[in-house]
């Protein structure tokens, strides 16, 4: 527990109690006792943040080892401590937020006066954004996600080699029972904080999701994403195959893929070799519905890939014809030569054609599960970085202010408000909590010019200097070195 003493709460009645009163649900907490959600406790008659406060100073990677920032270097403008991010992991809340935010930092970045306003912000309205690499058909676009039987999300769109879902949201949040909304805020939690978390999808498989792992796909975890849908492998390899084979089908849930009719066929000469595939033509040689989704080859519900053949043309087959049937990773291939009456006979692939699947192996990519966390910061918690928030929400739209999670850079969404996304790999392990009401919690900074954030408003009032900071809680915080992969949060 740190030893950095709130400076909110109120003492009640003669026992020690002591009310917290950074969140709606306004905890009564015993002497020794931590809140409901275990981020505050009372120590001593004193209401105390149970994490420490996070710092994040930049380090330069010298030979792979992790040094010291270096003085003189342009963007520190000298004092005593390297330069220091102060996250807002570990801050503490001000509810309601027309208190200003806990710490409002005075530092100065390549010789500018700077000012960091962190604060660990109440999100009702938050969800996340999960990219799952796999070909595999998770369920239907809109089947429920589940956690315990509670219903947390929703499938999304297939995007290329992914499938999305997108799981919290204000409404399962607030919208169900209570036991929906619990279930969905400790699923979200689990998953900000890069921990493992298994779902159910209505009509489709059990996963299990963690950020930066491979998808796990009923107990088998997915090892490639996909070179590209079917006729993009045909573009990509057609020719790698030119005269090792005379016909190619690449399977794909989407669109599956035919070298001979496909316009790169056409270019280098392949003749059409009669063979004729199930589903709807779309363009030549790209077919859309060849099978139904599934855990099959190429995200189809297809075992034996010769299920996709509709017929072949005796007029235009000939016997010896030889045909590579491959999915979009490669990893389920088999090639087949016409007999006598044209009749595909699996055979062993050549060398060559062996070379090519194992080539679509080769420009795969990991399947890894990504997770952005999705909030809106355009709500009270404003008032606590200035006294006329429209002004901040158009700084930040004009991006004059830099908003990060936890030091992680956001994705600031166009249109009104202060909508953000962050990748939740980019922020400290731990950086994020939940109140039972419920919510998630998250850290916010926002950093901006020491002269723009007078000219809006702000509680330049409540201002620290960095290093009255680092002397007051810098003993009790966690420090951690910068990720070399966000980029410094100065304005
Ligand atoms: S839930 Fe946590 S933040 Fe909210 S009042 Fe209780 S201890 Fe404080």
């Amino acid at each position: 527990m740190s030893d950095r003493t709130a400076i909110f709460g109120a003492r009640e009645g003669n026992e020690g109690i002591v009310r917290c009163d950074a969140c709606p649900v306004l905890c009564r907490i015993r002497p020794g006792r931590a809140g409901a959600c275990s981020r505050y406790a009372n120590r001593d008659g004193a209401l105390v943040r149970t994490d420490p406060l996070v710092l994040m100073e930049r380090t330069l990677d010298a030979g792979g080892a992790t040094v010291p920032f270096l003085e003189g270097s342009e963007d520190w403008a000298g004092g005593l401590a390297p330069p220091t991010f102060v996250t807002a992991i570990g801050a503490g809340t001000t509810y309601p937020d027309y208190k200003p935010a806990p710490f409002i930092v005075a530092s100065s970045h390549a010789g500018v006066d700077t000012v960091t306003v962190v604060t660990e912000g109440i999100f009702s309205y938050c969800g996340l954004k999960v990219k799952i690499d796999t070909d595999r058909h998770l369920g239907a676009e809109t089947a429920a996600v589940r956690v315990d039987g509670e219903q947390i999300g929703h499938v999304t769109t297939a995007e290329y080699g992914s499938q999305m879902l997108s799981l919290g949201g204000v409404r399962h949040l607030t919208g169900g029972s209570k036991r929906e909304g619990n279930v969905t805020c400790a699923a979200m939690l689990a998953l900000c904080n890069k921990q493992a978390v298994e779902v159910s999808v209505d009509g489709g498989p059990k996963l299990v999701l963690q950020a930066g792992a491979a998808p796990i796909v009923d107990g088998t975890p997915e090892r490639r994403m996909r070179v590209g849908c079917g006729s993009a492998a045909i573009g990509i390899f057609a020719q790698q195959w030119h005269g090792h084979v005379d016909e190619v089908i690449v399977v794909d849930d989407h669109i599956t893929g035919v070298l001979s009719e496909h316009q790169a066929g056409k270019c280098l000469g392949v003749p059409p070799s009669g063979i004729k595939v199930r589903g709807r033509r779309s363009t030549p040689g790209r077919y859309f519905q060849v099978a139904q989704p599934g855990n099959g080859w190429g995200g189809t519900d297809i075992a034996d890939p010769l299920a996709v053949i509709a017929g072949i043309d005796p007029k235009i087959a000939w016997p010896g014809l030889r045909l590579l049937l491959t999915s979009t990773t490669g990893e389920d291939f088999l090639y087949v030569v016409l007999d006598e009456d044209l009749r595909p006979v699996p055979v062993a692939a050549p060398v060559a054609v062996r070379r090519t699947v194992e080539r679509i192996g080769e420009n795969c990519e990991p399947a890894l599960t990504s997770i952005l966390f999705m909030a809106g910061a355009g709500g009270s918690l404003r008032a606590g970085v200035t006294e006329n928030p429209v002004l901040l929400t158009r700084e930040v739209q004009a991006s004059l202010v830099r908003v990060t999670i936890g030091g992680a850079p956001c994705m600031l969404w166009p249109g009104g408000g202060i909508t953000i996304m962050a990748d939740v790999l980019r922020v400290p392990d731990g950086a994020f909590g939940y109140v039972p009401t419920p919510a998630l919690v998250a850290p916010i900074e926002f950093s901006l010019s020491a002269a723009l954030y007078a000219r809006l408003g702000g509680h330049v009032d409540h201002a620290v200097s960095l290093e009255r900071l680092l002397a007051e809680h810098g003993g009790a915080a966690r420090h951690e070195g910068w990720m070399p992969e966000n980029p410094w949060p100065a304005p």
